[in-house]
């Protein structure tokens, strides 16, 4: 039998829930080398799933958004080369390097 923490009322065993106050149960208190065994698990697979999604997601949203900055800067050389003018292409460069400083590319 699993006892109710909080009315102390006695429920089935694996029961989730108290019948008697709807206080939820500690059911793997009897076997807590267990429970810790399968929070363990949880968390190990929790951590797969976070360091999968950042490897594809946004690592690909990254590349992307690096690659839009080089073409930018590259446009900026060719307009700067073309019009004789090399100042815009310091403060395109400027703006490009913080922009990605800002963005930890
Ligand atoms: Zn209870």
């Amino acid at each position: 039998m699993l006892r109710c923490n909080k009315c102390g009322a006695e429920n089935e065993d694996g029961a989730r829930f108290c019948l008697s106050c709807a206080h939820k149960l500690q059911s793997r208190i009897t076997d807590p080398q267990d429970a810790d065994s399968e929070t363990r698990q949880t968390k190990k697979d929790k951590r797969l799933l976070d360091l999968f999604d950042t490897g594809t997601r946004s690592g690909h949203g990254r590349y992307v958004e690096a690659l839009a900055y080089a073409v930018t800067l590259a446009a900026g050389v060719i307009v700067s080369v073309l019009l004789g003018e090399y100042w815009p292409l310091y403060v395109l460069a400027g703006m490009v390097g913080l922009a990605a400083w800002v963005r930890r590319i």
